[in-house]
């Protein structure tokens, strides 16, 4: 009997999902089957986890398994767990719209997918597990019962805009996917999906490791030899065949294991589309007894920077689902990092407040997370075109431990590669950049910036360009927060260009220049004193520059400032901090500011000239790339000048 009876449409992106799973012909159409198992597993995992720690469920555990049912003659096929079920508003909640944050993200991306390879890349990113029952089934039905709840919810789409919802009674506990398969692949025994012989292909190739039965009933006829020399006897017995191995990966060696098995483990522990880049197979013996599978991704999930993002480590305690997504294993910085641990000598009962004061987890932890690192650092050394592959994918990830990981900050920076003046082609590790210094040269110069193209350009460059020597470009939000707070490597200090002052000149050139510097201060002192005046809202000093070829004027921090992108961070996530200022730096060889020397010692009381002072302020904070206070005033400014100049 069904009350409560709603037809709802599908939130918009879901809908779209459902659109690219009917119309894109996905290459492998049998994964969907792996998806419902993958779920029915995930039901049967939170069961049991949620009757150990709730004594009052009433729920019978004994026999926790999958079934696969087949009716040929309706040409349904039906995946039945005895899991944890959903209540009707989580059948709403899950399976009506996309649970997962980005959806802005996702709804940018349907837009583009134009072509099959797109949108195939789109399922794999977005993981939309239970829609690709849509792929096979042009009508699904899921009948579902909350374990501790009376009634269930049967919930019925034609993969259109909109699903039926009601409520039902008699429902056994757990839940139950049916299929109707499309007409279309009737004929096709690739995709008959109702022949025993292909589903146990699919389960056998797709989900043999998955912990809990997958039983399907098979019919045989058998044949007995007759009595009496009359006709045999032919009858068919209905036998309960398992179709899972249910061994765990992670347990065996991993010559025992095919590439082919840890792929598809992979993708159910991960909820992922893609291959792993690296499988990482761990043992400890002794004291501290655990074994581990971890996988690095070959793509980023489009949620790797939102706040939701789930960690991707499962803790297991001798072969039973302990947790999803345990934080404790995993530094936040190797959060895309996937797999399963399975710790020998915790209790089944523990928890998270237990696990984050567990010393054994901490030990883990620092295992897992050196042997990960290392697994990069051979990359690096043995495979660079996988490695430019996983930088590209999680470098900028990976740099947050360059802030918060000081224990692995050497390997951290040996393992990373930046881009640097030196290629636009390809990065560079910081070893490498070593190797190329110039004799003489001390510090590993970089500057940080939004983009590659404005850091070219930066004023800040020239001197550096002059002399060829190689700049790192640091454009990621993290780089001007770990660059500020890493101090050297490999004995080699890290400078901002930006900052302090420049000087790259040899000790005869150093000679010669300190000479010609001590005169030209002479004939500038004037103008610097006055500047300083003029500016005194903005600078705190005004000096000559050794770092300026063809730009005017820039602006430098001190050696160990922050520089205006770190300021700006730092006030936009609430951070009360001082006013800065920072110093302006004259190029004495540009016309404007010799003019402007010129103009000055004439008509110090004109008072355009202080206009003038303003407008090569603002220029060199545009020049590299900051923001004015007061723009509009700049514009007023510059116009009237150029008004003035026609
Ligand atoms: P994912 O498994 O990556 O979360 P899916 O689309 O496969 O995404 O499933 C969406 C959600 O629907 C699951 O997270 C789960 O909460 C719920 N769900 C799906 N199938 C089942 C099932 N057999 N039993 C209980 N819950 C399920
Ligand atoms: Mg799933």
């Amino acid at each position: 009997m069904s009350t409560n009876v709603e037809q709802r449409e599908f939130q918009a992106e879901a809908r779209q999902l459902l659109d690219l799973m009917i119309h894109s012909i996905y290459s492998n159409k049998d994964t969907f089957l792996r998806e419902l198992v993958s779920n029915a597993s995930d039901a049967l995992d939170k069961l049991r986890l949620e009757s150990f720690h709730d004594k009052d469920l009433q729920v019978d555990t004994s026999d926790l398994h999958i079934d696969l049912e087949v009716d040929t003659d309706k040409r349904t096929l039906t995946v039945r767990d005895n899991g944890i079920g959903m209540s009707r508003d989580e059948v709403i909640d899950l399976i009506g719209t996309l649970a997962k944050s980005g959806t802005g993200e996702l709804r940018r991306k349907l837009k583009e997918a134009k072509d099959a390879a797109a949108s195939e890349e789109l399922i794999g990113q977005f993981g939309i597990g239970f829609y690709s029952a849509f792929m096979v089934a042009d009508n699904v039905t899921l009948v579902t019962r909350r374990a501790g709840e009376d009634t269930g919810t049967r919930w019925e789409s034609g993969g259109e805009s909109t699903y039926t919802i009601a409520t039902v009674e008699d429902v056994p506990q757990g839940t139950a996917v049916t299929l109707h398969l499309k007409p279309e692949d009737a004929d096709d025994h690739l995709f008959d999906y109702t022949s025993p012989a292909k589903l146990r292909e699919i389960v056998k190739k797709y989900s043999d490791f998955i912990a809990w039965p997958i039983r399907m009933e098979i019919e045989r006829t058998k044949t007995a030899p007759a009595e009496d020399g009359g006709e045999p006897i032919v009858e068919t017995v209905v036998e309960t065949e398992t179709l899972n191995s249910g061994k765990a990966l992670w347990a065996r060696s991993r010559d025992e294991v095919s590439d082919d098995e840890y792929k598809e483990f992979y993708r159910h522990v991960a909820h992922a589309w893609d291959d792993p880049l690296e499988i990482i197979p761990m043992k400890a013996e002794g004291t501290f007894e655990y074994q581990a599978l971890l996988f690095i991704p070959s793509q980023a999930p489009f949620d790797l920077f939102q706040r939701e993002h789930r960690s991707g480590v499962q803790l297991y305690v001798k072969r039973v689902f302990i947790m999803d997504d345990c934080e404790e294993l995993m530094p936040e910085y190797l959060r895309f990092v996937k797999g399963v641990v399975d710790a020998q000598d915790l209790s089944l009962n523990v928890s998270r407040e237990i696990l984050q004061q567990d010393r054994q987890i901490r030990a883990i932890r620092r295992r897992l997370t050196k042997k990960v690192l290392s697994t990069i650092k051979d990359l690096l050394a043995g495979d660079r075109d996988r490695y430019r592959t996983f930088w590209a994918e999680f470098g900028r990830v990976v740099k947050e431990g360059l802030i918060s990981d000081t224990d692995n900050r050497e390997t951290l920076l040996a393992l990373s590669s930046f881009d640097s003046t030196e290629s636009t082609e390809s990065q560079t590790t910081l070893a490498e950049y070593v190797e190329r210094m110039k004799v003489g040269q001390e510090d590993i110069f970089y500057l940080t910036g939004e983009s590659r193209q404005q850091l070219e350009n930066s004023p800040h460059m020239e001197a550096f360009r002059a002399k060829g020597i190689e700049v790192l470009l640091l454009t990621d939000p993290v780089d001007e927060v770990w660059a500020s707070s890493v101090p050297e490597f490999d004995g080699k200090p890290l400078r901002s260009i930006a900052k302090g002052e420049v000087d790259l000149d040899s000790e005869d050139e150093k000679k010669a220049a300190e000479a010609d510097r001590e005169e030209k201060e002479k004939d500038f002192a004037d103008l610097l004193g006055w500047l300083k005046g003029a500016l005194d809202e903005h600078i705190k000093e005004v000096r000559l520059s050794s770092r300026l070829t063809t730009s005017p004027a820039c602006i430098v921090g001190d050696t160990f400032s922050m520089s205006p992108a770190l300021e700006r961070m730092y006030r936009a996530s609430g951070q009360a901090l001082p006013p800065m200022k920072r110093i302006l730096e004259l190029n004495p060889g540009h016309p404007l500011v010799t003019g402007l020397r010129t103009a000055h010692a004439q008509r110090s009381d004109d008072p355009t000239l202080a206009e003038t002072a303003e407008l090569l302020y603002g220029t060199a904070v545009l020049a590299e790339g900051g923001e004015l206070d007061d723009p509009a005033r700049f514009a007023r400014l510059l116009a009237d000048k150029l008004a003035r100049s026609l």
